[in-house]
């Protein structure tokens, strides 16, 4: 095991890298934990839990909603749950948003950490601080920005992933290369999902490459004012897309980094090549590169963007691969374009 911290305006963050979940509880010392989890870790890793008081929510995004908070905070109120109790997020992304945003609200906050078990929580979701619940088909419309005490890494995790879970978590593992780290992005090239899958130290330094990546920009604009807002890539469309045909994050994420690509390409002087290269790394890593899809639905969702501005979209383009900025592009350059590049 190895630790680095992370400096955020609030606290410094301790990531635990290599570590075993079973040397958790050296970290949680006389602090009353309480262990947030889904029903599919719950079920796969039971041995695990043994000891410690656990609340179980259901699996999936669906699930990631006010009605999922009332019914852990009623729990927390019957277990006696206080200002001292200590909150574990155990799971993916849904797990470790929703654990983060009960850590901000119970009792006017408690102190939380997270245990990541997903390629995309431990890559992404953990990290950062943004937490937050979706309110009908508007994902992350409720949240804050608050950091957790640690996030700790244990890669045994991984071995019950299911494979769609991996393949979901390398699109945005694909984005960190794509806007900051063209070597990451050769490294990609060399190897495939498989041998991700059964390389113990490949996929470690990998997860530790992309945690270095996200927190170096995360910690350089905490509250999303400026260089942050590249963590977008590829989630405008993505989201449009994602909502209208209820496809996973990470699917999504790849058609809508393909069609910023192409937009980079038409008016940002991106370099075709180049963007066939992009093209070619979501396929090797089994992802979507397009979608049948209505345009003018897509473009009105779009529309209704929380990103948007005025009369147009904050838009996340590429210079080069490993380097991205943000445009500010009409809604009519848009659709002049739309059509080509979704
Ligand atoms: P995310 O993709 O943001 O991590 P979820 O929290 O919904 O989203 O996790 C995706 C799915 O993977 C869920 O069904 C979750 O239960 C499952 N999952 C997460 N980690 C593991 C793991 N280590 N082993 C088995 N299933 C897991
Ligand atoms: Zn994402």
């Amino acid at each position: 095991m190895h630790i680095t911290e992370y400096s955020f305006s609030q606290k410094k963050v301790s990531c635990y890298f290599d570590a075993d979940f079973a040397g958790l509880k050296d970290l949680l010392q006389d602090a009353r934990t309480v262990i947030i989890t889904d029903e599919n870790i719950c079920h796969l890793h039971a041995d695990k839990l043994a000891g410690y008081p656990v609340i179980k929510i259901a699996a999936g995004e669906e699930n990631k909603n006010q009605l999922t908070v009332d019914s852990i905070i009623g729990q927390l109120i019957l277990m006696g749950a206080n200002k001292n109790t200590f909150l574990v997020g155990l799971g993916g992304g849904v797990v470790t948003d929703i654990t983060g945003y009960i850590a901000a609200v119970y009792m006017r906050g408690i102190k939380f950490g997270l245990v990541p078990t997903s390629i995309l929580a431990m890559t992404d979701a953990a990290i950062g601080g943004k937490n937050g619940i979706d309110v009908g088909v508007y994902k992350n419309m409720i949240g804050t920005i608050r950091q957790p005490e640690f996030i700790f890494y244990d890669y045994s995790f991984l071995k019950t992933l299911p494979v769609k879970e991996w393949i979901n978590g390398f699109a945005e593992v694909i984005k960190h290369a794509c806007i900051k780290d063209a070597l990451l992005f050769k490294v990609l090239e060399k190897y495939s999902l498989h041998e991700y899958q059964s390389d113990r130290t490949l996929i470690a330094d990998l997860i530790e490459k992309n945690v270095e990546i996200k927190t170096a920009i995360v910690t350089g604009d905490e509250f999303e004012t400026g260089d942050r807002k590249l963590l977008n890539f590829g989630h405008t469309i993505g989201h449009a897309i994602e909502n209208l045909h209820g496809i996973p994050h990470g699917h999504a994420v790849s058609i809508g980094m393909v069609a910023a690509c192409n937009l980079s390409v038409q008016l940002n002087h991106f370099h075709a090549g180049d963007a066939a290269k992009i093209v070619r790394l979501l396929a090797r890593y089994h992802l979507p590169v397009d979608v049948e899809t209505e345009h003018a639905k897509v473009f009105e969702v779009l529309k209704m963007d929380k990103k948007r501005t005025g009369d147009g979209v904050q838009f996340i383009l590429l210079c080069k691969i490993g380097k991205a900025e943000i445009k500010y592009i009409s809604l009519s350059d848009l659709e002049k374009h739309f059509k080509e590049i979704v």
